[in-house]
């Protein structure tokens, strides 16, 4: 096992890997930018590195600073946790070369599937279902528009380099197909390096579904069962929960056997997500994988009782699986929240500032996942989450109620958050009656913002 793993990353998931490696007798070395110097991680870590100022693209990004200072600790592993280099396979392929161990697959999987088109074309050849749509990266708008022609409209616009909701854009008909295309490049040429487009049917009020996968390097692969993370806002996930309650016993047997299929297919080794789209007629289709852990890795946690962190730290250090497929028991309802500095009133733009006061929330079935602590600073540099509040109960029903309970006991001040929004949201006919989709927040959320606002108004008046 490793004696001491360098973190590369900040926040929330820095002080999960930093609990799961100290819980295992393995140290921890923490590199973080001169931002982060008093963060929670920064704290509670063995020791700690800065390895730049507050771009990410000079400390979080830089993959020289952060090998050099894993090669100066003497670093057998690197944990990327998700965002930044999680997914970047030249800074895993320089990790190999320096012989120490990344914490995920191998560089050429991370590629693979990294680029969405191929794996895209891998999952079609292995019989995996995926979105109908072009079978290679677009030469030009021309192209595009012959190929959604063939499939007919609405068509999605996808970057082959793509993550994050970033770098697609949606075309209803031929007369937007050329601006649709010029901006999904435009944004992606500049978020990820890389112009190039594939084509998917756009799927109309779809779910999004996926699959937690866990393979280790003795060819064991085991799924962990689906997640259901519709609930986004301009693609980005807000909400999640497992299992996915609206699916049939049918359809669920049918989704896990296919995410299994697609990771046999990549020969996947490592913690790993599977994601697809539901339609409505409950049809569903591959549509990327992700190559690390993800934000809402703890809801299958709680109804697995399989610490995904510790398993993704076991399989790089040559370990098998800790269970079998047959071992894996789904148990009860969980749903994460996640907690944002941001200001719905104000288009959910983000709140940056200094957290004053904070209470969690705390017992049974209740868990929180955060870095932030009274006179933490919430940095306008990085991503705006700030904290996860995740419950477990036996059923879903019971879940949203635990739920309530827990965002109406959490308090942070100092910032603006979304936490009443979600409080709200807890309450929606339609997200109780699971009547909604990935669209379903495009089309509430100002509605749910009004709704708390002239509830608030109510009460001063009274
Ligand atoms: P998850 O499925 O784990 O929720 P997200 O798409 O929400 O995945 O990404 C997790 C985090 O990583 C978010 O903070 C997101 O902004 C960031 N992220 C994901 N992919 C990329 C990327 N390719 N480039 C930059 N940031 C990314
Ligand atoms: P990213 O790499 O940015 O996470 P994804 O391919 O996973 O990109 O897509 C992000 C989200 O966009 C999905 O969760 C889903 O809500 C939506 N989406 C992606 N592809 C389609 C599609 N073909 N039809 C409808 N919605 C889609
Ligand atoms: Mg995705």
């Amino acid at each position: 096992m490793f004696k001491r793993i360098l973190i590369a990353n900040r926040g929330e998931i820095a002080m999960r890997i930093l609990r799961c490696c100290h819980e295992m007798g393995i140290e921890t070395v923490l590199a973080c930018s001169k931002e982060d110097l008093d963060s929670l991680p920064a704290q509670f870590c063995t020791k700690c590195i800065c390895i730049g100022p507050a771009p990410a693209a000079q400390s979080y990004l830089n993959e020289n600073a952060i090998l050099s200072a894993a090669k100066a600790c003497r670093c057998d592993a690197i944990h990327p946790g998700y965002g930044f280099l999680s997914e970047n396979a030249h800074f895993a392929r320089m990790c190999e070369e320096n012989n120490i161990v990344f914490i995920g697959p191998d560089s050429q999987t991370i590629r693979r599937m990294g680029d969405k088109q191929s794996a895209r074309a891998l999952m079609q050849k292995s019989g995996v279902p995926v979105v109908p749509g072009s079978g290679g990266i677009l030469t030009d708008w021309h192209e595009a528009a012959r190929i959604a022609r063939k499939v007919g409209y609405p068509v999605l616009l996808k970057a082959t380099a793509g993550g994050g909701g970033r770098g697609m854009r949606a075309a209803h008909n031929p007369s937007e197909l050329r601006r649709a295309y010029e901006d999904a490049q435009a944004e992606a040429q500049s978020a990820f390096g890389s112009g190039a487009l594939y084509l998917e049917k756009l799927i109309e009020h779809p779910r999004h579904i996926e699959v937690q996968i866990l393979g280790d390097t003795r060819g064991n692969i085991i799924q962990l069962g689906e997640r259901d993370c519709s609930m986004q806002r301009r693609n980005q996930k807000l909400m999640e929960e497992a299992p996915a309650s609206l699916l049939s016993n049918f359809q669920r047997t049918a989704i896990r056997r296919a995410a299994l299929k697609a990771a046999r297919a990549a020969h996947y080794i490592s913690a790993g997500t599977v994601e697809f789209v539901l339609d409505q007629k409950g049809k569903f289709y591959f549509i990327e994988m992700n190559t690390r852990i993800q934000v809402e890795h703890p809801v299958t946690e709680m109804v697995t009782g399989v610490d995904l962190v510790r398993e993704q730290i076991r399989i790089a250090a040559g370990l098998p699986l800790s269970l079998k497929q047959s071992e894996v028991r789904i148990c009860g309802h969980a749903i994460e929240c996640r907690i944002n500095a941001e200001d719905p009133a104000r288009n959910f733009m983000p709140a940056p500032g200094e957290i004053s006061f904070v209470h969690f929330p705390g017992g049974n079935g209740v868990r929180v996942e955060s870095a932030i602590y009274p006179g933490a600073q919430i940095s306008p540099y990085y991503d705006s989450m700030i904290a996860k509040i995740i419950v477990h109960a036996p059923g879903r029903l019971e879940a949203v109620r635990k739920m309530r309970a827990a965002l109406g006991e959490l308090t942070i001040e100092g910032v603006k958050t979304n936490i009443s929004f979600l409080y709200l949201l807890m309450h929606n006919g339609d997200y109780l009656s699971g009547r909604f989709d990935t669209g379903f927040l495009g089309r509430q959320a100002k509605a749910i913002v009004r709704w708390g606002e002239e509830s608030l108004k109510h009460r001063q008046k009274s």
